[in-house]
């Protein structure tokens, strides 16, 4: 599964992998961490499919929900390339630890990672890193400093207007 939403976004989130409930709709973010992103998106003014894409690292789901393997990234990561390409988004977000390492070519921590804007390929497009969804489900506490991070992207977004 490529991704869903309106191809002409300004707005991009890339996630982790789809997970059982993707896989079976044929769509990303569908299930529960799906209903949260949805919420984190209209605390924004952000609505599924309304100037916003959304992709994850990985296409298709690895067994048992485990990390994504490196070589099962380095044989998606040219599809969100190109992805990137296409729809020229104008800020991306960057959802979990994932997300966060594989766009920015870092093995460095979400936590080290969020409160600043970092920069993804030749367009130098905005990267906000934040938390998963599915991992706020686990930790409601930190929703906190994910709400900081989605303020951060709004301001980001609204300066290059
Ligand atoms: N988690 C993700 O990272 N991506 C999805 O599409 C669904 C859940």
């Amino acid at each position: 599964m490529l991704g869903a939403g309106d191809r002409r976004a300004q707005w991009l989130v890339v996630g982790e992998a789809p997970g059982a409930e993707e896989d079976r709709q044929g769509e990303p973010f569908v299930g529960r961490a799906g209903q949260l992103l949805d919420a984190m998106l209209r605390a924004i003014g952000l609505g599924r499919g309304q100037n916003v894409y959304i992709a994850n690292i990985l296409k298709s789901r690895p067994p048992g929900n485990r990390d994504p393997a490196p070589d099962e990234v380095a044989a998606c990561l040219p599809y969100l390339e190109r992805q990137i390409e296409l729809i020229r988004p104008r800020l991306i977000l960057a959802g979990g630890r994932i997300a966060m390492q594989n766009l920015l070519q870092t093995q460095g921590s979400l936590g080290g990672m969020r409160g600043q804007v970092h920069e993804f390929g030749r367009l130098k497009t905005p990267v906000i890193v934040t938390y998963h969804p599915a991992y706020l489900l686990r930790k409601p506490l930190d929703k906190r400093k994910a709400w900081e991070d989605l303020k951060l992207a709004r301001t980001v977004f609204a300066r290059l207007a």
